[in-house]
């Protein structure tokens, strides 16, 4: 274990070790680290921070900054070594702190540039990152009928535990089928007409397309059409692991083909928050390009243009239920979309009956794993028991982790809402 003795011991400094360890560049990029004032206010909204088990300091978000101010401060720190790095990876990037440091400090990017410097030392790719950023999209270059063998004869558990994934977690196994079906099949897909370009990300792009059926359905009854452009992933897997080089070469062709549909006047729709993310704040920081700025201004999430629909055309939408908890995930809370979605829920004529903003334990796809699950079953137990009723939530790794330990209905935004009939 890591104790606080160890983080500023003056009298063991040992600065040709620090040095050995970091680079100047590194350095440079951590050096954030040495604004904070050690408040505290980041342990009062990270997730990992507020379960009993993160009573240690250095289990917490301060706990984890101290350790990177010491390692830039000249202690003997050793910033690598497997019990630091555990500690780091309690660092799932939700965002929350952003809102709360006095110091301003980025924190999620300092974790991002840690796991960078990481990377360079000794980790290579996740597995689950290397699965659903490599595999999966090469397996969808197959032909449709080999890729749907694969798929069938694939040992699905054995995947899940080479990918790491927990065993009460099941893996979200690929339909088999691509979301251009399901947008054509909609009747949806437009060509010259087409108002919206659809970013559709891994999840709804190869895992679950079916789950975005009645949104596209929805969406041609209401008259719009949509582009499907070249794409792929918005690359957040890249981003949690700080592997930049590759999350620049895919931003770059994402962004070369979503400015074109841009240039013809559309925009770019997005489902999940982690493209809004992606696409409204992440590429435009790291390429700083016009194009990467036009996409960015032109995305509308798809909570935002259910709000929007929600404001004009109420008469033309149903809702399958008439109260719901909303569950406020992290990046909604960072995107500020949580307010969105209730408005248009509530312009449809929903009750909702409570918001609840504590953290599920997903964390994209870190609590799904085996490595991180007791962790993230205890920041879970912070939330379920609140939960009454059918759940609306806004990512897809929420609705999987809320279904699995809530046991009642959970939808995403667009799977509550359909084209009222008649
Ligand atoms: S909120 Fe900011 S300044 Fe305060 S302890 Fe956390 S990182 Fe340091
Ligand atoms: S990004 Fe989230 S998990 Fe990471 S330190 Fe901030 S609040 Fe905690």
């Amino acid at each position: 274990m890591v104790h606080d003795a160890w983080i500023f011991p003056e009298d063991r400094c040992d600065t040709v070790r620090m040095q050995r360890q970091l680079t100047t560049e590194e350095r440079a990029e951590l050096a954030e680290a040495l604004r904070c004032i050690r408040c505290g206010f980041c342990n009062s909204v990270c997730p990992t921070s507020l379960i009993p088990e993160a009573y240690k300091p250095s289990r917490t978000s301060r706990g984890r900054i101290v350790m990177i101010q010491a390692a830039l401060t000249g202690s003997n720190l050793d910033l690598f070594d497997d019990e630091v790095s555990e500690l780091m990876d309690l660092c799932y990037g939700c965002n929350r702190c952003l809102a709360v440091c006095p110091a301003g400090i980025p924190i999620p990017d300092l974790i991002r540039s840690y796991r960078a410097a990481l990377r360079r030392r000794r980790m290579g790719t996740e597995r689950i990152t290397r699965f659903y950023v490599e595999t999966l999209p090469t397996l969808y270059d197959l032909p449709r009928p080999l890729r749907n063998l694969l798929f069938s004869l694939a040992p699905k558990r054995l995947i899940a535990r080479y990918i790491g994934l927990a065993r009460d977690v099941r893996l979200p196994v690929p339909e088999g089928r691509d979301v251009l079906e399901v947008i054509r099949r909609a009747g949806v897909l437009g060509d010259r007409d087409a108002e919206l370009a659809y970013f559709a990300d891994t999840y709804y792009r190869y895992v679950r397309p079916s789950s975005v059926e009645r949104l596209m359905l929805t969406l041609r009854r209401l008259g719009y059409r949509l582009s499907f452009p070249s794409q792929r992933d918005s690359g957040i897997l890249l981003w949690e692991d700080g592997d930049l080089e590759r999350l620049r070469s895919v931003a770059e062709e994402n962004v070369s083909s979503l400015v074109k549909e841009v240039e013809r006047g559309r925009r770019v729709l997005t489902t999940s928050p982690a493209a809004t993310l992606m696409l409204r704040s992440v590429y435009p920081r790291l390429l700083r390009t016009p194009d990467a700025d036009e996409v960015s201004r032109a995305v509308v999430d798809v909570c935002e243009l259910l709000l929007e629909i929600s404001e004009s055309r109420s008469d033309a939408l149903a809702l399958k239920e008439r109260e719901v908890t909303v569950h406020s995930s992290c990046f909604s809370q960072h995107l500020d979309l949580t307010k969105k979605l209730v408005g248009a829920l509530e312009n449809l004529g929903a009750e909702v009956t409570s918001v609840r903003r504590e953290c599920c334990g997903a964390g994209g796809v870190w609590g799904l794993l085996e490595k991180n699950r007791s962790v993230s079953r205890k920041v879970a137990e912070l939330l379920i028991p609140h939960l009454r009723g059918p759940v609306v939530t806004y990512s897809e790794t929420c609705q999987l982790q809320i279904a699995e330990l809530y046991g009642q209905s959970v939808y995403l935004p667009f799977e509550v809402v359909a084209p009222r009939e008649g």
